[in-house]
């Protein structure tokens, strides 16, 4: 069978360093799939020239051409809302405002667009083909640099008022807590995420406790990160172990206040930073449980996100499918 009666449609993931594209059908297979960088500090038509190249190869590479999609979607880093289409701005591309990028994409491809945060893009992808699938209400986290977030309540990616929404890193734990790049102080990114997990290493070497973990970086402050640290806990380094314990409390103080606001079914967690495992999810879930209410706590379930770095490419694929087909049918899928 041909490719080209299949229903197809061609998720964009723009990340700050990387692009990824791929071609995709209502299954979540991957017809094709382009990976490049972002050339996000020579400012957005650059991005955009990037964008669209690697749209030629997805296609080329699905041997297809754009005539040949339902619909395309654009995840995209930042605040941006789903319905104008506006990204309004972005912490991964510097210089970007109110950039009407669904528009663009949509003029370039000739084909209708749909714009979401990278994030919600994800829970998307979550929802349809991962470890989402039959959920109905669910929290999708990625932690990594930062904590990314998607809220699916009923089937659908919450995305507010004027499509903010989800942006579950930036809840507040800690009122004095360190400064973080929004602006506030105690965001649980900067308590919970990989880069947090890193400066308090760094803090803690600095002051001389003793620990193997400059020397797993090869003696270079600037070269600590959370692997080096999984890997000094996982020898029994006890500063290590410390971090990640830290680390996990301010997770699960923060996976406290989604159970209790949301009540979900499921908690998905992705990102680089949940590779460590159990070490650190463990405990994470177990300083929900103290905090959390009882029946709420024990109704939900942790789930590893299953999409990898595909969760983001995806999702934007299938939230412009479930867009075209209920805008066709006036109705739920
Ligand atoms: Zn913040």
């Amino acid at each position: 069978m041909s490719a080209k009666h299949d229903t197809l449609s061609l998720g964009i993931d723009l990340g700050g360093t990387k692009i990824l594209t791929a071609v995709a059908n209502t299954q979540g297979d991957m017809l094709s799939r382009d990976h490049s960088i972002t050339p996000a500090k020579e400012g957005q038509e650059a991005v955009v020239k990037s964008i669209l190249e690697s749209v030629g190869r997805a296609l080329d590479q699905a041997r297809i051409s754009a005539p040949d999609l339902t619909a395309v979607g654009v995840g995209a880093p930042g605040l941006s809302n789903p319905e104008t289409g506006i990204l309004f701005t972005s912490p991964n591309l510097p210089g970007w405002k109110d950039v009407p990028l669904r528009d663009i994409i949509e003029k370039e491809l000739g084909k209708k667009a749909f714009l979401i945060n990278d994030a919600n893009a994800a829970a998307v992808g979550e929802l349809y083909f991962g470890a989402g699938r039959g959920a109905r209400n669910f929290i999708y986290i990625t932690v990594s640099t930062g904590i990314g977030g998607g809220i699916i309540i009923d089937g659908k990616i919450y995305t507010g008022s004027i499509g903010t929404a989800g942006e579950l890193g930036h809840m507040v734990i800690s009122d004095e807590g360190p400064l973080c790049n929004c602006g506030n102080r105690g965001c649980w990114e900067v308590l919970a995420s990989g880069t947090a997990l890193a400066r308090e290493a760094r803090i803690k070497t600095k002051d001389g406790v003793t620990s193997s973990i400059l020397q797993l970086a090869g003696g270079d402050l600037e070269k600590i990160n959370a692997e080096v640290i999984h890997e000094a806990a996982q020898a029994g380094d006890s500063l290590a172990n410390e971090l990640i314990a830290r680390t996990a409390y301010y997770l699960g103080v923060g996976l406290a206040n989604l159970i209790n606001i949301f009540n979900p079914e499921v908690i998905i967690i992705g990102g680089g930073l949940s590779n460590i495992g159990d070490m650190l999810l463990k405990p994470a879930f177990e300083e929900a449980g103290r905090r959390a209410f009882k029946p709420a706590y024990q109704a939900v379930r942790f789930a590893r996100a299953e999409l990898g770095r595909n969760s983001g490419v995806l999702g934007a694929a299938a939230f412009a499918l479930e867009k075209t087909t209920n805008n066709k049918e006036g109705g739920a899928k």
